[in-house]
């Protein structure tokens, strides 16, 4: 039972961030719970896996070298990964008024990485490592109240609202999200609303698709199933098929303005974009999968004014904890390296584990 449960720590939202600090904070005696208020977690880490078929990434998908912490994280959970196959040559369309070529792409292209078995394998592990922490999914965190000893969230879904007493409160939101759909009492500071208000969601507004096939078609015309596009509705799109070659996929990006059409027109258009490129094979598909990130709740919320992206993500403010050291503020886009990524995420978990362990009495 949750309801009028009181516990030590409430993290909110069961992303990367917010499981592997779920996990950090096992080796507590602390009580900790996290509050989830879509049917699975994971977050923006959303790996459609049907069995037979490649998992595909509806959200994150590459590491790179530089992602240090994310990599140490990855060996502790005896993940592994394998590089992304992008050769040289790919198919580049400038625009609508001269037909598309094969290009060379430069030879100092970085090595992006995939997760052997779909991102949410972290995930997934991550969940495995949490014997004592609680998950409640289905449940939103509308209301966030300051009252002094503790804090008391109220937490919301199709059946009415419950509460929950915290000691102390970790937020893993996307911080525009945070501030648009959570009621603060007393209010949060001016300076830091104005800040969140303007921070990108990273990828929020971006809309992913994937293909399976039975065949990787692709790799006969001499591709590898590269594209870039100026002309659209795929801007980019890349070979997904799985770590041991045996099940096939492309997945891309559509550009944003298309959020607007049906997922049949969005589809209809993404076939007759390949259908140019590769001819009738393209027909032949097991499935079409989409998420149009904007329209996801419990990722994007429009914002009050133009924002660009990463801005204002790992600002300062996000490193203070508000309510007399109560509460806290997690998640990518806090971050001051790599936010946006799932380097920030975990970089993110560490700052404030961090931060917790220096006032002792909140975690010790
Ligand atoms: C399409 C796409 C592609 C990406 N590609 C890459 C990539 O290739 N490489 C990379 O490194 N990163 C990529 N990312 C970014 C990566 O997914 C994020 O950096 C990372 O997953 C963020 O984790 P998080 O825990 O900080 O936030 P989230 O995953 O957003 O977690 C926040 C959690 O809070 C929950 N929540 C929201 N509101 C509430 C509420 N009121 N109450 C309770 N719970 C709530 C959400 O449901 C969610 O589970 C991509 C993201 C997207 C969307």
């Amino acid at each position: 039972m949750l309801e009028n449960q009181q516990v030590d720590i409430c993290i909110i939202g069961a992303g990367l961030t917010g499981l592997l600090l779920a996990y950090r904070l096992e080796k507590t005696d602390k009580k900790v719970v996290i509050i989830e208020s879509r049917e699975r977690i994971g977050g923006r880490i959303y790996t459609d896996s049907k069995e037979g078929l490649a998992p595909v990434e509806m959200g994150a998908t590459w590491l790179f070298d530089q992602h240090t912490q994310l990599r140490s994280l990855m060996k502790e959970l005896e993940l592994d990964t394998f590089a992304q196959v992008i050769d040289r040559q790919v198919i580049y369309e400038a625009s609508d008024e001269s037909p598309y070529i094969h290009a060379k792409l430069p030879d100092n292209q970085e090595v992006s990485y995939r997760i052997r078995g779909g991102t949410a394998q972290i995930i997934n592990a991550l969940r495995q490592k949490l014997e004592r922490t609680k998950i409640y999914l289905n449940k939103q965190v509308v209301a966030i109240e300051d009252h002094g000893s503790f804090i008391q969230l109220t937490l919301s879904n199709t059946t009415g609202e419950q509460k929950l007493v915290a000691k102390t409160v970790i937020s893993t939101l996307p911080s525009n999200l945070l501030v648009n759909t959570t009621r603060f009492e007393p209010r949060l500071p001016r300076s830091f609303t104005d800040v969140a208000n303007r921070t990108h969601t990273w990828m929020g507004e971006s809309i992913k698709i994937a293909l399976r096939y039975d065949e990787p078609f692709w790799r006969k015309k001499g591709a590898t199933g590269t594209i870039f596009s100026n002309v659209g509705p795929i801007t980019e799109m890349y070979d997904h098929s799985d770590y041991d070659d045996q099940n096939y996929a492309l997945m891309g990006f559509l550009n944003n303005s298309f959020h607007g059409l049906s997922k049949k027109e969005r589809k209809a258009l993404v076939l007759r974009q390949l259908k140019k490129y590769y001819g009738n094979e393209v027909f032949n598909l097991i499935d079409y999968i989409e998420t149009v990130w904007s329209r996801d709740k419990s990722t994007y919320h429009e914002y009050v004014s133009h924002v660009v992206p990463h801005q204002n993500q790992g600002h300062p403010i996000y490193q203070q904890a508000q309510y007399n050291g109560k509460l806290w503020f997690a998640g990518t886009e806090t971050s001051r390296e790599f936010p946006g990524y799932m380097e920030g995420a975990v970089r993110s978990a560490g700052y404030v584990m961090k931060s917790l362990e220096l006032a002792k009495s909140r975690i010790s």
